[in-house]
């Protein structure tokens, strides 16, 4: 991988190395698209990543600086709710209160999700991490902030576009949500894609992926396939998490994610 002892490095190696690093410039450049290691540096995080926070590749100019941004209504965490969500706001109200599993009675904040409500570009990661249940808002952590930096990467805000997860409420010492609790709050996630009615999803990671698409299939297998959740555009990439654990995923992510700002510029379906 990336890391090689150096008393091993060879010639080759080293040339490999460095047209990487070159890659990533070209690739990232201008975007200020900042390395797994880098976002772990600068917030101080775990080296543990949080349940939010992973994945990605190639000079990408058709996704620069001049790509046109989304009309926006916003809706900031807290409150899909105090902006101008209407139908979405007031359905974070009547679920916020929720416990209809377990993860309703040990969660600190309930995570509705954020972002813009008539949105076109809808995120969809797996639960709410630490940093979110504190927070009360989906990808905060370092996951959180890549996924800023992809989303910037692409031409975009964050606000531009509307984040949420599979799970609302953050399953104790991050574990892996059981599916009593995705049968339980999977109804929402449906309510808030019909509410937002984006052009495309991006299913950040296996367990959304799988959530949406009832696959039991691995992301490898899922990932570059054409897919459809009740007639919208579905592409498959990883989380956050896995970027910041392996830098190698980044050029996949990237290769993902524009087509994902393909397809809502209409070029790709
Ligand atoms: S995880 Fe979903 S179903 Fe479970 S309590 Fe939270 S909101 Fe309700």
């Amino acid at each position: 991988m990336d890391s090689t002892d150096d008393a091993q490095v060879s010639p080759h190696q080293t040339l490999r190395q460095v047209r990487r690093a070159l890659e990533d410039l070209v690739l990232f450049e201008g975007r200020q698209f900042i390395l797994p290691d880098q976002v772990s540096e600068q917030i101080g995080a775990d080296p543990r990543p949080p349940r939010e926070d992973v994945s990605a590749q190639q000079p990408a100019p058709e996704l620069g600086a001049s790509a046109p941004a989304v009309a926006t209504g916003r809706v900031t965490s807290e409150a899909a709710s105090a902006s101008g969500g209407g139908e979405l706001a007031s359905f974070r109200q009547q679920i916020c209160e929720c416990t209809k599993c377990e993860l309703g009675h040990t969660r600190q904040r309930f995570v509705f999700g954020s972002g813009d409500p008539n949105a076109d570009i809808l995120f969809v990661g797996e639960a709410p991490g630490a940093d979110e249940d504190r927070a009360g808002e989906p990808f905060v952590g370092a996951a959180g902030q890549l996924l800023t930096k992809i989303i910037e990467a692409m031409g975009m805000k964050r606000e531009d576009v509307f984040i949420c997860n599979v799970l609302k409420c953050r399953p104790p010492n991050n574990r892996d949500p059981l599916p009593e609790e995705v049968a339980s709050c999977e109804p929402y996630l449906k309510e808030q894609i019909r509410m937002v009615a984006p052009k495309v999803i991006c299913c950040l990671g296996k367990f959304a992926s799988q959530a949406l698409l009832r696959s039991q299939s691995s992301l490898s297998r899922m990932r570059g396939q054409q897919h459809e959740y009740e007639g919208i555009p579905l592409v498959v990439t990883y989380h956050p998490a896995a970027l910041l654990r392996n830098a190698a995923y980044k050029r996949d992510t990237w290769e993902d994610v524009k087509w994902v700002r393909r397809i809502y510029d209409g070029v790709e379906l």
